[in-house]
């Protein structure tokens, strides 16, 4: 699991892990915690909203 204290949205890809798709940390190439998926989906959902 990601352990970086910050990530932005750009730094997000998502991956195929087995059978499910997983937001993944660029700059370590771990998955996100949850508490980060989390915050990561917050972003996402803020930055559509603003389009
Ligand atoms: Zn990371």
């Amino acid at each position: 699991m990601c352990s970086c204290p910050n990530i932005q949205f750009y730094e997000v890809e998502f991956k195929l892990w087995g059978m499910q798709v997983v937001p993944t940390h660029k700059n370590c190439g771990d998955p996100l915690t949850d508490e980060q998926a989390t915050k990561f989906n917050k972003e996402l959902t803020k930055m559509w909203n603003m389009e």
